[in-house]
């Protein structure tokens, strides 16, 4: 999109704001305070860059509408004090984001103690108290999982935002949006608190490739969140895959595995049938990975569909060679998903196989649940 078409700020680069700003007859500097105040100081109104002259202020309003940061429809708090947040965009369409704190759960590992979740029954008191906006002081530490487009295309049979089709996808501002909303309303300070993007939430990214490249530049040169502490995941779009991996500034990949052969695959993901899992495969083996990097493996957890220990084992021999670890999610249950959580010693046997075979696995705790905040719950509706 050009700058002259596009009415809000957010989504353009810093070549596109020196076009905006030399249009209004504006010297080039005045396009690096715009890029500043929107990304880094996350200013949500064009009246507030203060360091532009107000006339250039009025005249940047009238030229395009507004800063384009998404606004928050609604927000659920989770009892583990996730928060779901409904987010709404100039048309009005809506996705979902996800701030949870105290890591993604995908790095830890979950001693078996505190697996299953949590009891749901806590208080929303204690909900509140968790989520209660922490002193200036304290360092927060949270992920924030991000969609990249409105629905999915992709039909993945266990999960609720395949119900939905595809909408639309999103801008990269819109992308980028999501995230400066988020820490905006949970006071974030990115170069004091610790935070971490999952681009985990409605959509597939490798779908809507070049908006969602572009909002990765954007975090990071604007936002200020580095590139490693960011991961994509994808249903596994073979030939983004491999684009992906020439990109000179990237996040982290994980591929969305969920099954350990082509015919399991196919069944739970018809995005197999157009790329195989001896593509997909290939090109995990060929996917250029920096110094101490793994490539993550999601495995969603069915009951008696593929957590069998055959099941396991052939895993262990699909990804044999590769640096990577894998993530287990045992399924999140929805209406119309035909699907079962495994019970949980059986999930552990999994993990066994997979960790005796020196195949560093985890499970992720499931967030947010009790607000349909968890993986594969994200829809539009509330
Ligand atoms: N389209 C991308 C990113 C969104 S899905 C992808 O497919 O990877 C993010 C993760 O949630 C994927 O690993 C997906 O397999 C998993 N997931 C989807 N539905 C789920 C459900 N009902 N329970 C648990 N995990 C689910």
């Amino acid at each position: 999109m050009t700058a002259s078409a596009q009415t809000e700020l957010l989504g353009l680069d810093i070549q596109e704001l020196t076009a905006l700003v030399q249009a209004a007859g504006e010297p080039e500097y005045r396009a690096r305070q715009v890029f500043e105040a929107i990304y880094r100081q996350r200013v949500v109104a064009i009246e507030r860059i203060s360091t532009l002259p107000l006339e250039l202020r009025r005249t940047l309003a009238a030229r395009t509408l507004s800063v384009g940061t998404p606004r928050i429809e609604k927000q659920y708090v989770s009892a583990d004090g996730t928060i779901r947040y409904l987010l709404a965009f100039s048309d009005d369409q809506s996705v979902e984001t996800v701030w949870m704190p105290e890591g993604d759960g995908s790095e830890e590992e979950v001693p078996s103690s505190e697996y299953p979740v949590p009891s749901e029954s806590r208080t929303s008191f204690i909900a509140s108290q968790l989520v209660t906006r922490t002193s200036v002081l304290a360092t927060q530490r949270a992920t924030i999982c991000v969609s990249s487009q409105v629905g999915c295309a992709v039909d993945c049979q266990f999960c609720l935002t395949a119900l939905l089709g595809l909408r639309r996808n999103l801008t990269a501002g819109e992308i980028v949006g999501q995230v400066i909303a988020v820490l905006n309303d949970r006071a974030v300070t990115v170069d004091r608190d610790r935070i971490n993007l999952v681009f985990m939430g409605q959509g597939e990214p490798f779908l809507n490739y070049e908006n969602f490249m572009k909002a990765v530049r954007l975090l990071v040169e604007g936002v200020g969140i580095a590139e490693a502490r960011m991961t994509v995941s994808t249903a596994g779009i073979v030939p983004r895959i491999r684009d992906f991996g020439e990109e000179p500034m990237r996040p982290k990949l994980a591929i969305s595995l969920n099954a350990s052969s082509d015919a399991g695959r196919r069944e739970l993901m018809p995005i197999t049938r157009k790329w195989g899992m001896e593509q997909l495969m290939a090109a995990a083996r060929d996917f250029p990975l920096r110094p101490r990097e793994r490539l993550t493996f999601e495995y969603v957890l069915l009951d008696q569909v593929n957590d069998s220990l055959q099941s396991a084992r052939e895993l262990v021999e699909l990804i044999r060679g590769i640096r990577s670890k894998v993530n287990l999610i045992a399924l999140n249950p929805g209406p119309g998903i035909a699907f079962a959580t495994p019970a949980d010693d059986r999930v552990l046997a999994f993990q066994q196989v997979l960790i005796k075979a020196g195949i560093p696995t985890f499970i992720r705790r499931p967030r947010g649940r009790d607000i349909y905040a968890a993986c594969g719950q994200l829809k539009l509706s509330a």
